[in-house]
């Protein structure tokens, strides 16, 4: 059974067709990389997937429950979890509390200045391995807003770790990183899918999606061209036309 599939998603707004028919299924412990031009409706799809917008077609399916109506709440408590083009941290926060709190969510606690998470309970512990694991352990208590942007994307990533997210939406993780910590960006994905999560990337950067997916789906205009392995992507006439022959240089 998929652990993530989609059926006909559609999303039309005022007459506009924002998003058409959209078919995938995603197996656990894939990671698909999803490319298209600017526009095309990759975060779209990751706002219907997710349930900030409601699809006007189509079916959502998580491990085989339909969340379509669901709310947002609802998909991160059956292990959705996602990442935002912009940073939804707590910027004067540590990064060490904002894992913390992201671990009190996922155990139910509301927020609150008596229960905020201290060093110490068992939330600190947690965030603690997860921090390791994106390799954040030296900034723990630097504040959020002051982490690189490569930090702050990993950061994100040890978030969604501490919420027990099975399946990871990452919008544009390399966007604004800068060069340097590239790679350090693509171990830590390449890390949180070999430990059995799904992962579905929105990604610019080609050497990035190619070094990484084990399919790549390609939007154009709010529709799927093909959802394929890499080499046959990067062969397909279609893909080309509609969008690599436009990234010729960044695609080599
Ligand atoms: P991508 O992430 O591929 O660059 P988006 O999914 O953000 O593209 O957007 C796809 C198209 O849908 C764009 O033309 C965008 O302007 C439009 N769009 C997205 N959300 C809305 C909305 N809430 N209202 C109107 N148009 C929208
Ligand atoms: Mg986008
Ligand atoms: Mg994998």
């Amino acid at each position: 059974e998929p652990v993530l599939e989609v059926t006909g998603l559609g999303l039309t707004i005022g007459g506009a067709r924002i998003l058409a028919g959209v078919d995938l299924r995603v197996e656990r412990g894939e990671l698909i990389g999803v490319i298209g031009p600017n526009g095309a409706g990759k975060t779209t799809l990751f706002n219907l997937v997710s349930g900030i917008y409601r699809a006007t077609s189509g079916r959502v399916l998580l491990a085989g429950r339909d969340v379509t109506a669901a709310s947002v709440a609802v998909r991160a408590r059956a292990g959705l979890g996602r990442t935002f083009q912009t940073s939804s941290l707590f910027p004067r926060l540590s990064v060490a509390e904002n894992v913390r709190l992201a671990t009190q969510r996922r155990l139910g606690g509301s927020l609150s200045v008596l229960s905020f998470p201290r060093r110490g309970d068992a939330a600190s512990a947690e965030a603690a391995e997860h921090l390791a694991t994106v390799g954040l352990t030296h900034r723990a208590d630097a504040a959020a807003g002051d982490l690189s942007h490569g930090d702050k994307r990993k950061l994100e990533i040890a978030v969604l770790l501490a919420m027990d997210s099975s399946v990871v939406l990452l919008d544009e993780p390399m966007a604004g990183v800068a060069t340097g910590d590239v790679a350090g960006l693509v171990e830590v994905i390449r890390s949180i899918s070999a430990s059995g999560r799904t992962v579905l990337m929105v990604e610019h950067h080609m050497d990035v999606v190619l070094g990484l997916a084990d399919r790549v789906a390609v939007l154009h205009h709010g529709e799927l061209l093909t959802c394929d392995v890499p080499e046959r992507v990067m062969a397909d006439e279609t893909v080309q036309s509609a969008y690599l022959g436009t990234t010729a240089g960044s695609a080599a």
